[in-house]
């Protein structure tokens, strides 16, 4: 009898998650990525990927692979540090401390993993975490992970974390604040000027998770501590390969101490394998094709305000974005998923995303347009959401 109700849980959760409008139906693209993709057979304009540049599917990226597995074969055999550690790791970390104008940079399996590796490394039983409300879950887990006291403090508001800080003042333990730089689902960016002397006021490290921000953001796309001037006042910096660089992989960026300190202490890079050679080799084209030239950024942003307005004009609700990320604001979490129904009916791909990831009540659509996209692939897209949105009543 025990046995056969153990895991009763899971088929009712499934069956919760389809009732309350909130299981996802995961898509499978059948072609490369790009701004077209095949899903079920059919070509749909897709605006829902993080491959904002469009380097997913790009020659010079795949080539670099190619000649790496010639040269190097594929995987790492090990972690990195013990025997994973190969040439082409270094090379990449080198380029990716100089794109990002640190001293020193150090790679991980993923953005998700590069929090996992920073934060328990940092702050530990006793200390203290002030994280911004509305931090990416890989964040979130790393300072669960950590198990400091985690403080919260209200989204993007440095007078609630100069509170927040002054209540602990006078605790003598480590402190870290923690945001992300760009914020996934809205769009917005991070105050980190005011974030980073708030942090200073009151002796506590400073950590910003440019997931979003590299290739869209400051010079090139290096990034958000860029963006605002910050050089040498950020402490940690971690990034993520798998957005705007088109590969997959994260990253840690700092001063060569922070860094030293974190290969010897990082747990997913002490019990985890290296990046595979190939994912190596096309993230050093990436970042060298963005060394070489702003056009795609240049492009993306384009892009970006272009569709917003178009939007705007039409009536939809865009929230309050600052970047290239653009949510079409729905409310409930089953009118988002008829809207994504209906524009895929109209061969658009753009997934309504619903709670746990944002807010109840704040369903929606959040469209990823890229430096790939034409302005007829733009155009079109409008007018399936002036369509689909007319339909539903979400416009008049
Ligand atoms: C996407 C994202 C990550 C995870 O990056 P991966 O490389 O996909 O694991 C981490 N942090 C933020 C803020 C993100 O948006």
């Amino acid at each position: 009898m025990k046995v056969a109700v153990r895991m009763d849980f899971v088929t009712e959760e499934l069956k919760r998650l389809k009732d309350e409008g909130l299981y996802t139906y995961i898509r499978t693209i059948e072609s490369p990525q790009g701004p077209w993709v095949v899903i079920e057979g059919r070509k749909v304009l897709n605006l829902c990927s993080n491959n904002y540049l469009g380097l997913c599917n790009e020659e010079r990226l795949k080539d670099k692979a190619k000649k790496y597995i010639d040269q190097y074969g594929v995987g790492p055999g090990a972690v990195r540090t013990i025997a994973g550690t190969m040439s082409v790791h270094i090379e990449l970390e080198k380029k990716l401390a100089a794109f990002k104008g640190t001293e020193a940079a150090m790679l991980v399996q993923s953005g998700f993993c590069a929090n996992l590796s920073a934060i328990p490394a940092l702050v530990g039983k006793g200390d203290l975490i002030f994280s911004d409300e509305l931090n990416h879950a890989s964040i979130i887990d790393g300072c669960r992970l950590s198990r400091a006291e985690i403080v919260r403090y209200k989204h993007n508001d440095p007078d609630d974390l100069e509170r927040a800080l002054k209540e602990k003042e006078g605790t003598n333990c480590r402190k870290l604040v923690v945001t992300d730089g760009v914020f996934s689902m809205d769009g917005d960016i991070a105050p980190l000027p005011e974030l980073v002397e708030v942090a200073e006021k009151y002796g506590a490290m400073i950590m910003v998770d440019d997931a979003h921000g590299e290739g869209v953001l400051g010079r090139r796309g290096r990034g958000i501590v860029d963006h605002f001037d910050l050089h040498g006042r950020v402490d940690v910096e971690v990034g993520t390969l798998s957005k705007a660089f088109g590969v997959m992989g994260g990253f840690v960026a700092g001063k060569s101490e922070l860094i030293e300190y974190l290969r010897q202490k990082a747990r997913p890079n002490l019990f985890s394998s290296a990046l595979t050679v190939p994912d190596v080799a096309a993230n050093i084209a990436a970042v060298e094709i963005l060394q070489e030239s702003g056009e795609l950024v240049e492009k993306l942003w384009d892009n970006a305000f272009y569709f917003r307005a178009r939007m705007g004009e039409l009536g939809f609700d865009t929230g309050h974005t600052q970047t290239p990320i653009t949510p079409v604001m729905v409310g409930e979490a089953t009118l988002a998923k008829e809207l994504s129904m209906k524009l895929f009916e109209r061969n658009v791909f753009a997934q309504a995303i619903a709670f746990p990831t944002v807010p109840k009540g704040k369903a929606r659509i959040r469209v990823m347009v890229s430096a790939s996209h034409t302005r007829d692939d733009l155009d079109y897209a409008v007018s399936a959401f002036a369509e689909a949105g007319k339909e539903l009543g979400i416009i008049g």
